[in-house]
């Protein structure tokens, strides 16, 4: 039942009760040329969207069944805030709509993106991942990666809010990865630890295997932050710290809305805010 002009851009938005989805959900309705087709999450059902994220009623109910719902109202774009046991099979049905996905959810791990990729250039179609949706941390990433060729002796702690499942963030973990991108290509490395050292309580020295790299990442959960993170780079006399806070998840909402308006225009998967500024 697509009824509008065939320039607004109809969105559906899964995870629409939570704390990223109501936000989601008001700056669409927000947004010239957006327009809200469904809003779909395991809560709140039958409550309406626009209500829930504080805004006035969007007369669009609240749903449980993003399959049905995908067909009746055929959305161009699903922006989707769930959880990272929930996303792929979000993602799927999505693609197998010709749905174009808009993800904000972290914890996709790389298979999950290639199938997501495969399954989008299958369909002819783009799709969108951000770790972070904020302009800040984009920035943050850009100059971590910028410092690392200069001063390769780096850590991260990420601080979020205790609500978050995942450990490490998204942004953490692709901070991470494009500081050893930067090291490699400026052929650095950071200096080797002495000998016998001791860890005497297991995981006091951060994350530092496998996916994160030989950057260790230190996740922080308490109530009070929402996402926060801290790059530290050390040298010789000297530390350079960088710093983002995302104090309010409308900081997100800029990102969310430019990638809902381009991912039409890209083919197959592209991850990453910063791909899409330029
Ligand atoms: P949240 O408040 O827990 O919201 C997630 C909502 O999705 C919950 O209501 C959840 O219901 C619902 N849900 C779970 N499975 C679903 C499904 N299959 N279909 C529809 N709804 C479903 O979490 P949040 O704080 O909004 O964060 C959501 C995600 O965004 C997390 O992965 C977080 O790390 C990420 N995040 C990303 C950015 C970014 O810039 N990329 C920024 C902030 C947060 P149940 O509780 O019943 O599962």
């Amino acid at each position: 039942m697509a009824t509008d002009s065939p320039a607004m851009i109809r969105v559906a938005v899964t995870g629409a009760a939570g704390r990223m989805g109501r936000e989601v959900v008001r700056a669409v309705l927000e947004a010239e040329g957006l327009e809200l087709a469904a809003a779909i999450d395991t809560h709140e059902v039958g409550v309406d969207a626009g209500t829930l994220a504080g805004t006035a009623a969007a007369g669009i109910a609240v749903g449980s069944e993003l399959d049905s719902a995908l067909t009746r109202t055929q959305p161009h774009v699903l922006v989707d805030f769930t959880l990272p046991h929930s996303v792929l099979a979000n993602l799927r049905l999505a693609l197998a709509h010709g749905v174009s996905p808009v993800v904000g959810t972290t914890g996709l791990s790389a298979e999950s993106l290639a199938e997501v990729d495969r399954a989008a250039r299958e369909k002819g179609i783009g799709a969108f991942v951000a770790p972070n949706f904020a302009i800040g941390a984009v920035l943050m990433m850009q100059f971590a990666a910028q410092a690392a060729k200069y001063l390769p002796d780096v850590e991260i702690i990420e601080l979020h809010h205790d609500r978050k499942v995942d450990s490490p963030s998204g942004t953490a973990l692709l901070t991470a990865q494009k500081i050893g991108e930067a090291r490699r290509a400026a052929a650095v490395s950071p200096v080797a630890e002495p000998g016998g050292l001791v860890e005497k309580a297991p995981g006091a020295r951060g994350a530092r295997a496998g996916i994160t790299g030989d950057v260790p990442i230190h996740s922080v959960r308490l109530p009070g932050f929402v996402a926060h993170q801290e790059v530290i780079f050390g040298g010789v006399g000297q530390v350079l710290t960088l710093r983002h806070d995302s104090i309010d998840r409308r900081s997100f909402m800029p990102g969310v809305i430019l990638a809902v308006r381009k991912v039409r225009g890209l083919n197959g998967l592209v991850v990453g805010l910063e791909n899409l500024l330029n």
